[in-house]
């Protein structure tokens, strides 16, 4: 290997990391990851580290796993990679299959793309010509504050986080926007409850009423909104709009980038709910944290406004030189298998319980503001003053303050804000979801 000190220079000098201010990032010291192993990352150093935020929120049976590895080296012996625009491949086959089965019922197509960012791009797009081929011209779409649906330029006009999407306002299509559920239940009511959701619902209703001809689409993410901070939606939200959407006639897309493959307890949180959406998004676990690959699932009655004889020109004008790529598709089919073979779901049951006690002892300290849990994804928030509700003043990066901290643990973070983000491998075992809570716990005692 090279020496590490050329690498630290290379990787300042020459490579611009995401959400990363780089003039800070030059002036630090940096992890540089060389391997993994289950959930223990390995830097050029040889430390050792907790990957406690899934390597970004994908990785769900742990790195360097025998039989995803296996999935990928065989598929290379044949192929790795064939275009899907016209003709077909073996293992983008077979996983359109299986994501079809273990979907809500009534998701039965499948369109692929390579990041979460894209399956949401081709949502709008679908949902916005779906009604071009029905015969009407409807153009507003219905949003969520604090939404985040990636970074394009679509999915940054359905994005309500005011810090990341602030910038670009002008190049965006207008949509309406309902309060973030989260942020509305705690100012109105303190915590999420039925009245909260009640509310919600019928200022949806308001809107629908008055203007369903003109809208193509609500979208929202399932059930948390996580990187606003890990806000979760009231019980029953999603089901309530899926009622409404169907009332007035309006299409329904679900981001479950973030919350798909096991990561809320149950496949997708969809389930949680007892809904079919018009179009689910996923990305992120999809492929087990491998390889970049994304989907956008829909339905028969989407699938069927695009059928036509070629010259009606109905079809989806869209797609991506990587679109069901034979690698990743492999990756993902193996994903799928390991969640039965290692009964992960089961297994994370307990998990989710575990962490939910362990996480009641933040509340003891006095700078943690908030603590909020869906499935086994959760977020504690850090505060200046909790009774005054006083954040941290923003330039001080408390949170990046408290996760380089954790490092010396031997626990990996990325916060959001001052937002503690736990996102581990539903894989960790008991004994190293002790490390993290811990080394967390006690990096946030010592801001007192
Ligand atoms: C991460 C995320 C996205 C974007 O996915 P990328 O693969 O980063 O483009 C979209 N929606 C949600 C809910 C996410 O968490």
């Amino acid at each position: 290997m090279l020496d590490p000190k050329v690498l630290e220079s290379w990787d300042k000098e020459y490579f611009w990391h995401p959400f990363t201010q780089m003039k800070v990032y030059r002036e630090e010291e940096n992890l540089i990851f060389e391997r993994a192993e289950g959930v223990y990352l390995y830097d050029i150093y040889g430390r050792k580290f907790i990957d406690a935020i899934s390597s970004l929120w994908c990785n769900v049976h742990g790195h360097n796993h025998p039989k995803l590895n296996q999935a990928i080296t065989d598929q290379l012996k044949k192929v790795a990679h064939t275009t899907t625009l016209g003709s077909s491949n073996i293992p983008a086959i077979l996983l359109a299959k299986r994501l079809v089965e273990i979907a809500p019922k009534g998701l039965t197509k499948v369109f692929y793309s390579e990041d979460g960012a894209e399956a949401v791009e081709i949502a709008i797009k679908l949902a916005y010509q779906y009604w071009i081929n029905k015969g009407k011209r409807k153009k507003i779409f219905i949003t969520l504050s604090e939404a985040y649906h990636g970074d394009t330029i679509g999915a940054v006009s359905l994005g309500g986080i005011e810090l990341f999407h602030g910038a670009y306002r002008d190049l965006l299509f207008n949509t309406i926007r309902l309060p973030s559920p989260y942020l509305y239940c705690k100012q109105n009511y303190q915590k999420l409850c039925d009245e909260c959701k009640n509310d919600l619902l019928q200022m949806l209703e308001e809107i629908l009423k008055d203007k369903a001809q003109d809208v193509v689409a609500i979208s929202l993410e399932a059930g948390i909104q996580a990187a606003a901070g890990m806000l979760p939606f009231p019980k029953g939200f999603l089901k309530g709009v899926r009622e409404l959407t169907k009332r007035y006639e309006v299409l329904m897309i679900v981001d479950e980038v973030a919350t798909g493959f096991g990561r809320t307890g149950s496949m997708f949180y969809c389930e949680q709910e007892g809904i079919t959406p018009d179009f689910m998004c996923l990305g992120k676990g999809i492929t087990g944290g491998y390889l970049p690959l994304a989907a956008t699932l829909t339905t028969d009655e989407v699938f069927d406004a695009f059928l036509g004889e070629f010259g009606e020109m109905k079809h989806f004008y869209h797609g991506h030189t990587y679109t069901g790529n034979n690698l990743a598709c492999a990756v993902a089919l193996a994903n799928l298998e390991v969640f039965e073979e290692e009964k992960t779901l089961e297994n994370l049951k307990p998990k989710i319980n575990y962490l939910s006690e362990r996480l009641q002892e933040f509340w003891e300290l006095k700078h943690v503001g908030d603590i909020r849990q869906l499935g086994f994804m959760a977020g504690i928030e850090l505060v200046k003053d909790r009774d005054r509700g006083e954040p941290f003043p923003y330039g001080d990066r408390t949170g990046f303050k408290v996760a380089y901290k954790c490092r010396e643990r031997g626990v990996f973070m990325r916060p959001l804000g001052d937002v503690m983000v736990l996102m581990m491998p539903l894989v960790i075992s008991f004994e190293d979801m002790d490390k993290v809570l811990e080394a967390l716990f006690d990096t946030i005692k010592s801001l007192e």
